[in-house]
C-alpha cells in the first residue's frame, strides 16, 4: 500500500496518533499529508541539542510511496555533509545489499532513527531519541511500507522496545503496528564482522519473500 489521493490529512491523522499512543512517544503536529512537505519542515527542527552541532539534518532518501523501508541509527560524518543517509562505506554495502535482493536503491526508502548525529559518535540519549522517534512515525505513517527492514541493535531495540540483542532479535518478522519488520545487522557491523554475513542474507530473502513472495 502506497500514499495516495485516498489518504486524505484525517487518516493519516489517525493513523500518526495511534502510533503515538501504542509507543508512548510525544507528538509531533502533523502539519502535512507529504513527505516532502514534512522533509522540509524537519529540516529546521530544534527539537533537542543536537541541531547546534550538524551541518544538515538526515531526513531519508528514496521513494517516497516505497513498499520496503530500511531503517538505521544516525548518520555519520560523511552523512552530515551531504544530507543523504548511508552514503560511506556502510552505504555502498547497503546499496550491494539492497540489489542483493534484486531492488534498486530508488525502488526503497531509507531513513535513520535519529536524524542528526550525536557528537563524537556517542549513542543517542533516551530525550535525544524521544525527541526524533516522531519524526520516524511520522515519515512510516506518510510512506506507509509493506515491510520495514531495521538496520542494527539501536534500530531494532528502539522500534520494538526491546533490550534483546541483535542475535536474539534477527531471523524473525515482527509485527511494528500493523507493518512486518524484519530485523538484521547493520551494514557498517558487516564491514567488521564477516560471520554476520550469512544471517544477514537469510534476513533479507526473508524481508523480500515477506514482501512479495519471491524465493532467492
Ligand atoms: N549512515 C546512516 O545514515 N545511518 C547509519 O545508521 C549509519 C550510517
Amino acid at each position: 500500500m502506497s500514499v495516495n489521493d485516498s489518504q486524505d490529512p484525517i487518516t493519516l491523522a489517525r493513523d500518526f496518533l495511534v502510533f503515538q499512543q501504542e509507543l508512548g512517544v510525544e507528538s509531533v503536529p502533523l502539519l502535512s499529508n507529504s513527505l516532502e512537505a514534512f522533509e522540509s519542515v524537519a529540516m529546521g527542527c530544534r527539537a533537542c541539542g543536537l541541531c547546534e552541532a550538524r551541518n544538515h539534518v538526515v531526513f531519508g532518501s528514496g521513494n517516497p510511496h516505497a513498499d520496503v523501508m530500511f531503517i538505521g541509527e544516525a548518520r555519520g560524518k560523511e552523512e552530515d555533509l551531504q544530507g543523504v543517509p548511508f552514503v560511506g562505506a556502510a552505504g555502498e554495502l547497503l546499496t550491494k545489499m539492497i540489489r542483493g535482493i534484486k531492488l534498486d536503491r530508488n525502488d526503497v526508502y531509507i531513513a535513520n532513527v535519529i536524524k542528526c548525529r550525536p557528537p563524537g559518535n556517542r549513542d543517542p540519549r533516551s530525550d535525544e531519541i524521544a525527541s526524533c522517534e516522531p519524526h520516524l512515525l511520522k515519515q512510516i505513517v506518510l510512506i506507509q511500507p509493506k515491510v520495514i527492514c531495521t538496520l542494527g541493535r539501536f534500530a531494532a531495540q528502539t522500534l520494538l522496545r526491546s533490550t534483546d540483542s541483535m542475535g536474539r532479535l534477527r531471523g524473525k518478522i515482527y509485527s511494528y503496528n500493523g507493518i512486518s519488520l524484519v530485523p538484521t545487522y547493520h551494514p557498517a557491523a558487516l564491514l567488521r564482522n564477516e560471520q554476520w554475513k550469512r544471517p544477514t542474507w537469510e534476513d533479507l530473502k526473508l524481508l523480500r519473500f515477506e514482501y512479495d513472495g519471491l524465493e532467492l
